[in-house]
């Protein structure tokens, strides 16, 4: 036992080896390779988590606006262990006890039109096999999607994605038809728009999916709430519109909420919001809390049904596996067990009212978005003219990174997407937390300069 301690222990790295090797072997996401140097993280507890230093973070895009319940969660971690202790792995085609009730827990969760689950193991490749369905279903092969949108970095998964990290992919798959978000911020308009807005858009669509042929259109894709391209919320109309829309030509409406279920804008499914039944949702992220990985797609009962008699040709060694669904089965418990939507739904007043005041008192700030606890803050040059504060794609000065390194001196951990600074606490965070954090925010901006 001294033996296995002590080789334990030759193992352990300093916070030096750890960075150096983080550099030398790790090709990290998204990143120039050279000159990266990432926090090496010690331990988290709930809103916070330390580097090895014993320095203090608040997390406050909770990650990848997945972990939202916090870090250290004790219910999720034991159901792990015990899931462990049984079996850790079984493939798909064998009933699990994890795997089963976690189906039937999320089934009680959506609508009443739906009736069954297709697990994943993340975001990208539940919305590569929602396509997949939508296309069996339909006999269609076009699937529409939205510019500003992120829906996962696999080769499907990105060319349903509309922004720039779409490019490594193209010329891209033949049918993917792209149409513009209902954004009223970008496009000059106002609150008081909405209704009008939400109008012109759908006419813009609809006349859209006249020129590339009705019959030829499998599904429309959106992020309920846009969320990496900057918490774009839908204005009132637009939803309950865009399911007429597909009703009409007969399309499959397929919602990703990957990163807006689970919570995140205080409903357990963003949808909600706005009264809809898509046909197929996709989800990821805050099943799970990302404790361990799983996504999946809900699938309407109608739709499956269509699978009781032709083959869902759809496969993954790792649909559905039980650690994950283990952790899942704990996370969906502890929401409904500790009134984390509420929460989401109260603290989101608080976040909302912090940000208005912040978007009053810096004239750098043009717009503040919110829904639950989903938010971003705009920066512009000019409030008048809302030209952003860094051009589209573009950032040489690396101004918004100066940003982002101010507020983490501060212990305000987030990311930023093109002129916008996403917060996206854990569900669990507290209106004392958030009026501490915001205050940060408040802070650098100032010290900013904006
Ligand atoms: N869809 C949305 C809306 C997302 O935000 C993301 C990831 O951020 C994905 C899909 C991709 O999920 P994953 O990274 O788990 O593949």
């Amino acid at each position: 036992r001294r033996r296995r301690t002590e080789q334990h222990k030759e193992r352990i790295m300093t916070k030096e080896e750890i960075v150096s090797a983080h550099g030398e072997y790790n090709l990290q996401s998204w990143s120039k390779q050279k000159g990266l140097s990432p926090i090496a993280v010690r331990n988290g507890d709930g809103l916070y988590f330390w580097d090895m230093d014993g320095k203090r973070y608040s997390d406050m895009s909770s990650q990848l606006v997945n972990l939202n319940l916090g870090h250290g969660n004790r219910a999720i971690i034991d159901a792990i262990k015990e899931q462990a202790e049984k079996y850790c792995y079984i493939s798909p085609g064998y009933a699990s006890e994890s795997r089963s009730q976690l189906a039937k827990d999320l089934v009680s969760f959506l609508p009443d039109t739906f009736g069954k689950i297709f697990f994943t193991n993340g975001g990208a490749d539940a919305n590569e096999n929602a396509v997949k369905i939508a296309r069996m279903y339909t006999g269609r092969h076009k699937i529409f999607s939205r510019y500003r949108s992120y829906h996962g970095s696999t080769f499907g998964a990105g060319n349903l994605t509309g922004e720039p990290r779409r490019y490594p992919l193209e010329p891209g798959i033949p049918g993917f038809v792209k149409f513009f978000d209902p954004y009223l911020y970008r496009d000059g308009l106002d609150e008081t728009d909405q209704e009008k807005a939400s109008k012109q858009y759908l006419a813009r669509l609809r006349e859209q999916i006249i020129y590339e042929g009705p019959d030829s259109v499998a599904a429309i894709v959106i992020e309920t709430v846009t969320g990496s391209n900057g918490v774009i919320i839908p204005p009132s109309g637009y939803l309950p519109g865009l399911r007429a829309l597909c009703d009409e030509f007969g399309i499959l409406l397929i919602c990703d909420e990957v990163m807006a279920g689970f919570g995140r804008t205080g409903a357990m499914f963003a949808f909600e919001n706005w009264g809809i039944k898509p046909d197929l949702v996709t989800f990821a992220k805050g099943v799970t809390c990302g404790y361990v990985q799983l996504g999946g797609v809900a699938v309407s009962s109608k739709i499956a049904a269509h699978f009781d008699d032709a083959v869902l040709s759809c496969g993954l060694t790792y649909s559905g596996h039980p650690l994950a669904c283990a952790a899942g089965v704990a996370c969906v418990r502890y929401y409904g067990e500790h009134g984390i939507l509420e929460n989401a739904k109260e603290r989101g007043k608080t976040l909302s009212s912090l940000l208005q005041n912040i978007q009053t008192a810096h004239p750098g700030v043009g717009d503040v978005r919110s829904i639950g606890l989903f938010a971003a803050v705009e920066l512009v040059k000019d409030k008048k003219t809302r030209e952003p504060l860094v051009p589209y794609g573009k950032d040489p000065e690396g101004i918004m990174k100066a940003i982002l390194r101010r507020l983490a001196a501060k212990g305000f951990m987030t990311y930023s997407h093109e002129n916008m600074i996403i917060v996206a606490p854990p569900l669990i965070i507290t209106d004392d937390q958030l009026v501490e954090e915001l205050a940060k925010l408040d802070e650098a901006l100032t010290e900013a300069g904006l």
